[in-house]
């Protein structure tokens, strides 16, 4: 049964929907509002078929945002053919799901009675601090609503620090957060023994990707647990002497004798980082001599030579997200309002282009003001948006609008 409840409980989506993206020109009854949720609502009733759910639909809880900012959670539904009607029906700007199951989804938090939750992770553009990111995204200044380029805390016009950032990933960002995703994956396997094929790999719609991991070995564990892995994934608390040796405050190294361990891991990682093999998997006087080798040929101490390393090969996953096993998550096969793009599956990690694969279809001539001038490409086409009026495909129109770059021109 379909039931709307307001939500009591505090909203954990992972994208901060409550003040969640404002659209900069918004107005009451915002055409573009109006003309996203007819888009959208057309996308849907066309591309239903790329929605993906497991086969437990009745034990998820889902979520609705719709395009009058209203959040609606606790959501159930029987079956996948009742949810798509109802995504139909109300045209929601994001569709959540929880990777948690549960015995009665649409009860309050306390009463849903957990029955476990899949891993997931979220690697996000914004936790990688690349240099090109301060280039290419832009500022809105919501005070005297002027757009610029580039990354500012305050509006070079009006000096207010009222700004927001619009995120325009580039294909250096989506190359970036790629490598990210490899290194998860790599470490869930060889150090947590999760089959690939179990690993199940989402371009998040915008500025990033998720990973949804199905394992029972870790369905039931409690956040408590969840929190220990993103601590490993993230390198935090490594203890130089696992690696075999110690540097003390006067930076002298001993070798820790007795610490012998099969050559894998984060230990592995580091050693090759730090081009130390191991032979045999122990440490000998040979190894000492690199290690004072590698001390007395750089400028930079061995500890910070190794903190490097941990920053360099740690997985940059938002802990939050692994760790909140009530949240509710963008659901696979929707479109994100963020981008008008679809979170969709990477079936192939590293030819995977979303501004490709992850637009929507629909394609009818459209018309756009735009408040600024940008480059975009969309299926391999790139359009030179200029300000002012532009004719664009529909899918490109939709993320130019959903960035707050355009409004939609609606003839009168
Ligand atoms: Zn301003
Ligand atoms: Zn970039």
């Amino acid at each position: 049964m379909t039931s709307f409840t307001s939500s009591p409980t505090p909203d954990n989506t992972k994208d901060h929907p409550i003040e969640s993206f404002t659209y900069p020109h918004s107005v009451q009854d915002d055409p573009n509002k109006i003309w996203l949720e007819k888009v959208y609502r057309k996308h849907y009733f066309n591309s239903s078929t790329e929605i993906e759910l497991d086969d437990y639909v009745s034990e998820h809880e889902f979520g609705f945002r719709l395009f009058d900012g209203h959040i609606r959670r606790h959501l159930n539904f029987k079956n996948k053919r009742e949810l798509i009607a109802s995504i139909i029906k109300f045209s929601p700007s994001d569709v959540f799901c929880s990777p948690a199951r549960y015995q009665y989804p649409s009860a309050s938090m306390d009463q849903k009675g957990w029955l476990g939750a899949d891993l997931i992770f979220d690697i996000d553009g914004k936790d990688l601090q690349l240099d090109c990111a301060q280039i290419h995204n832009m500022t809105f200044c919501k005070n005297c609503k002027v757009i610029e380029k580039g990354v500012q805390s305050n509006c070079s016009k009006c000096k207010s620090s009222l700004v927001q950032v619009i995120e325009l990933p580039c294909q250096n960002c989506i190359k970036n957060l790629k490598k990210e995703v490899t290194k998860l994956v790599e470490v869930l396997h060889e150090d947590f023994g999760i089959d690939k094929d179990n690993i199940n790999i989402f371009f998040s719609g915008n500025n990033g990707f998720h990973i949804h991991v199905i394992d029972d070995n870790f369905f039931r564990s409690n956040s408590m647990k969840r929190s220990s892995l993103t601590q490993y994934l993230l390198g935090r608390g490594y203890l130089i002497d696992n690696l075999g040796f110690r540097v003390d405050t006067s930076n002298n190294i001993t070798l820790l004798r007795n610490k012998i361990y099969y050559n894998r891991g984060w230990r592995a990682r580091l050693l090759n980082q730090l081009h130390l093999q191991l032979k045999n998997h122990r440490l000998d006087d040979k190894f000492i001599k690199k290690i004072t080798h590698i001390k007395e040929t750089n400028n930079l101490g061995i500890l910070d030579m190794i903190n490097n390393q941990i920053q360099n090969i740690s997985v940059k996953i938002d802990p939050n997200v692994t760790i909140d096993i009530h949240r509710i998550f963008r659901l696979a096969g929707t479109i994100n309002s963020k981008s008008g793009l679809v979170k969709s599956r990477c079936k192939d990690l590293n030819s995977f282009n979303p501004f490709t694969e992850s637009c929507i279809k629909e394609d009818s001539l459209v018309k756009v003001n735009a408040f600024v001038d940008t480059k975009t490409a969309f299926n391999g086409s790139s359009y030179k948006i200029k300000t002012g009026q532009n004719i664009l495909p529909e899918y490109v129109a939709v993320y130019v609008v959903s960035k707050g770059l355009g409004d939609i021109y609606i003839e009168k």
